[in-house]
């Protein structure tokens, strides 16, 4: 987007802008998961390798202080029974099966803040509108309108700086 005012020239990255806007949103949301969590109709079912499902079935305690509600269905499959309801539309089962591998692979130093961070991120990355999408005017205002109200407007949160400004 290109936007100016009194003092300059701006240069915003919508895709990072709206990052911002939805991470701010759903990082708070992770501070209290379980409430908005619910039963799922049909569960997610989850395939891994044995050594997976060994680090998974050891782990099954921090997923649901992330409010995501596993349990073993024999072999090396699990079953995603709840998880909470404002997980971005369609994209529930890539976000938990990410939210896996980052279990898996950095099972040491991943405690449950760490856990949520980063979970938070990937909600809002697939919740935001993409780099190339073309939006209203309106749209383009209201977005900008919104990241003046996050708490940090300059970096989307994978720390990609959002706005380039020009005097
Ligand atoms: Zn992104
Ligand atoms: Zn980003």
């Amino acid at each position: 987007l290109i936007a100016q005012n009194e003092t300059g020239l701006y240069l915003i990255d919508q895709h990072a802008a709206h990052e911002r806007i939805n991470y701010e949103y759903f990082y708070e949301r992770f501070g209290n998961p379980a409430e908005a969590s619910q039963e799922l109709l049909v569960p997610i079912t989850l395939e891994f390798t044995p050594s997976e499902a060994t680090v998974i079935a050891d782990k099954l305690a921090l997923f649901e202080q992330a409010g995501v509600y596993m349990e073993a269905f024999g072999g090396n499959t699990f079953l995603v029974r709840a998880h909470p309801h404002w997980f971005p539309a369609g994209e529930e089962k890539a976000i938990v099966e990410e939210m896996c591998e980052l279990i898996i692979s950095d099972r040491k130093s991943l405690d449950i803040a760490k856990l949520r961070e980063k979970a938070a991120i990937m909600c809002s990355c697939k919740a935001s509108i993409k780099a190339n999408q073309s939006l209203s005017i309106l749209e383009m205002e209201t977005l900008i309108d919104r990241l003046a109200g996050c708490r940090n407007p300059y970096t989307c949160p994978h720390g990609r700086p959002i706005v380039v400004s020009f005097t």
